[in-house]
């Protein structure tokens, strides 16, 4: 079986927008790569990991834009780091919301993280060892998918990073394997510590 690396989208592999009227990312011209993201994702496809991006986009059930908006900007970032060798095996997204407006979309689903359903259905797809895998993003709820589909887990200090430290109760906060600064960090932490 394989090990992957999940990888959450806004703040950890891209910046998220910081504006009040438009927070959410809606075209392709506005993904912008973290720094460190690409020789982290290339050092740890060297090393044997299947990347493997994990996001909620839950601005679909909010009606703030469609499920072929979401896809070019997937497919953009995609490419982006393709040119560069990095190749994400799949990319996985919940576009619920339980208060959403669209009504094909509101619903409380098991793939939105904190559930660890998107986790689950990789595992599936593509033959992954949780075990063996890490779940890194900036926000609790990726801490919390990872923790409850039995992946390690990095929570990056990058995006929602600092906010979501203080929303992990001790426990969940004790289970985790590390706070990274940013990706670079967080790369160079399962290159060192995770031989197998
Ligand atoms: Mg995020
Ligand atoms: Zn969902």
């Amino acid at each position: 079986m394989k090990k992957a690396v999940f990888l959450d989208r806004d703040g950890t592999l891209i910046k998220e927008l910081k504006r009040k009227t438009r927070p959410f990312i809606t075209a392709p011209r506005e993904v912008r790569i973290l720094p460190g993201v690409i020789t982290a994702c290339q050092k740890l496809q060297r090393a044997g990991y299947q990347l493997v991006m994990i996001t909620n986009q839950s601005g679909i059930a909010r009606g703030l834009f469609t499920v072929g908006q979401l896809q070019r900007i997937n497919h953009h970032l995609r490419k982006q780091l393709a040119q560069k060798g990095v190749r994400l095996q799949a990319i996985y997204y919940c576009p619920h919301h339980p208060e959403g407006i669209r009504r094909r979309y509101r619903r409380k689903c098991r793939c939105r993280k904190p559930q660890p359903g998107l986790l689950r259905q990789a595992k599936k797809d593509l033959g992954i060892d949780l075990k063996r895998s890490i779940m890194i993003g900036d926000s609790w709820r990726d801490v919390q998918a990872g923790q409850r589909a039995g992946t390690r887990t990095i929570l990056v200090l990058t995006g929602q990073g600092r906010a979501s430290v203080k929303k992990l109760s001790r426990r969940e906060r004790k289970k985790l394997d590390l706070i990274a600064p940013n990706m670079t960090q967080a790369g160079r932490w399962i290159n060192r510590h995770l031989k197998s």
